[in-house]
């Protein structure tokens, strides 16, 4: 395989644990552990994602070379990897659960591209850590290809994220008790080799905080400001200060963008948010099928709904309250960190209005909009309406005539679709008025309407159908899915099924419609 050039910043430049100890525990006065992957029986290579590769400067033959599933399974490392798991802590379901760390996830290293772009190389399931606690580091061929999947979906889709590399299968079984009830079983191993500019997250600034370490703090900081925002000027609190206000503008972004698609992260703790803005750890994540601000993919969090699609934007907000508190010893401008919620909040609703405007087809929202943007939420909801296919469908309304027929495959229930018949069409006449006043030529509304509303997004049910398939040793799904997802918003005729709303069987079934974090 063609050599990466690697700089490991994160390990020659921030303390380090270099015990080579394994076994669960806690790590002080250092950001991270040094550790092995554990080897695997038999690694074969899944899947890949030929961008990413391309990111690396790898082509495919790079990607065929019988070392690459070795590299990637983590049987080898390639010269100049020095793998490491960091140090971190976060709030979990709103309380502080203190120290976790990297507890299955293992950097080999920080690559620096031909372009001078530095991507870090994550394996995701490659045994035990400091980190580790009870749990045996090891990843399920299902949340592996629901990470692999999501991860480049996302991408394509515009959405900030970490990237997946590869998806290889262990060849050994891993024992996991799905749904905590007692029912445990062996199922296939996989990794994911993930890729990003840096893994840092709220929760690497919380735990030194948390230990008083505010040298540690410092140095955390002022490193993650010198190599992963260079574009800050000015002294060093200066720096810090625009750091915190950006990191909030991106946070607020991205979630912006999680809500256009209806994403449901599922697991928003702050250890699970990166401090670039980018989406990161897909566990038990979902999409939006019909239209259901309290939805949450997330079994654990069936009670409280925490992490539900509706509660995303306030969650990123409570976040950020705990980054900027983690921060508060080391940025002396208090009145910064307070700026710093005001511009989330700001940057959140000038982002999602201008998303909404373009899902709806018009040139910018105003007050006076509110009402019927409402009033079609409300009906989404009570009318049980696929989210995904009511806005993709809504640019073939037809202003010359326009009927709710283009709208009719997103309705899941013939009964409710009756029920609220005559308000759906006091609606449309309400939406198309809206339409005419904006006087945007037909062509013009629909190409903008299609750009921000996918036509496929990573269905729970397609992912689960390619999981399936993939543990029997078929990964032709898994491909043509990878395959439809690079291009979410082109119409792609032939792949119409897999545009299609989740069918009944996967209504209530495990993986479709609920998850856990069991992975
Ligand atoms: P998550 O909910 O996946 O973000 O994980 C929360 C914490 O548990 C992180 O520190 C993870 O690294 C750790 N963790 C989750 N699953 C495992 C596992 N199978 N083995 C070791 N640590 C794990
Ligand atoms: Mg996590």
């Amino acid at each position: 395989m063609h050599p990466l050039n690697f700089d490991n910043r994160f390990v020659r430049e921030l303390p380090g644990d270099t015990d080579g100890f394994k076994l669960p525990r806690q790590v002080h006065n250092a950001l991270w552990s040094e550790v092995q992957p554990t080897p695997v029986a038999d690694p074969h290579l899944l899947i890949h994602s030929p961008e990413v590769a391309t990111l690396l400067g790898w082509t495919e033959t790079d990607i065929k070379h019988p070392d690459f599933a070795q590299v990637f399974g983590g049987n080898q490392l390639l010269e100049g990897m020095q793998p490491y798991a960091a140090c971190y802590g976060g709030h979990q379901f709103g309380g502080w659960a203190g120290q976790l760390g990297d507890g299955r996830a293992m950097s080999l290293g920080e690559t620096v591209n031909a372009n001078g772009e530095r991507w870090e190389l994550q394996l995701k399931g490659a045994g035990p850590t400091p980190y580790s606690r009870r749990a045996d580091g090891r990843a399920v061929l299902r949340s592996s290809v629901r990470e692999f999947l999501c991860s480049e979906a996302m991408h394509h889709l515009g959405i900030p994220t970490t990237r997946a590399l590869s998806l290889v299968a262990t060849g050994d079984g891993v024992l996991r008790d799905m749904f905590y009830d007692g029912h445990a079983a062996i199922e296939p191993g996989a990794i994911v080799c993930r890729v990003a500019p840096s893994f840092i997250r709220f929760g690497n600034f919380e735990l030194p905080t948390s230990r008083g370490d505010i040298g540690l703090l410092e140095q955390l900081v002022d490193f993650t400001i010198d190599r992963d925002y260079p574009e800050l000027q000015g002294d060093t609190q200066a720096k810090r200060g625009q750091w915190f206000l950006e990191i909030c503008r991106r946070t607020a972004v991205m979630i912006a963008h999680w809500m256009r698609v209806g994403f449901v992260h599922g697991v928003m703790n702050t250890d699970n948010m990166s401090i670039l803005g980018l989406t990161i750890d897909y566990g038990p994540y979902g999409w939006l099928e019909d239209y259901d601000p309290m939805w949450t993919p997330n079994t654990t969090d069936a009670q409280g709904k925490r992490y539900c699609y509706g509660q995303q934007p306030y969650i990123g907000h409570w976040n950020l309250a705990r980054l900027r508190d983690a921060l508060k010893p080391v940025i002396s401008d208090a009145s910064v960190l307070e700026a710093g919620s005001q511009l989330y909040a700001d940057t959140y609703s000038a982002t999602f209005g201008e998303m909404l405007a373009a899902k709806f087809g018009i040139r910018e929202l105003s007050d006076e909009d509110a009402p019927w943007i409402n009033g079609a939420f409300e009906l989404l909801h009570k009318a049980e309406v696929d989210m995904t296919l009511f806005f993709r469908n809504l640019a073939e309304i037809d202003l010359q005539n326009p009927t709710l027929e283009p709208l009719h495959p997103a309705f899941y229930r013939d009964d409710l679709r009756q029920e609220h018949q005559q308000a759906w069409e006091s609606w449309l006449v309400q939406y198309c008025q809206r339409l005419q006043q904006d006087e945007l030529p037909a062509a013009e509304r629909r190409a903008r309407m299609n750009a921000v509303n996918p036509r496929f997004v990573l269905r729970n049910y397609l992912a689960q159908q390619a999981i399936d398939q993939a543990a029997n040793g078929d990964n032709g799904m898994l491909q043509e899915l990878l395959e439809v997802l690079r291009r979410p918003y082109d119409e792609q005729p032939a792949k119409a099924v897999f545009a299609e709303k989740r069918p009944e069987w996967a209504r209530h079934k495990a993986g479709c419609s609920m998850l856990s974090c069991s992975s």
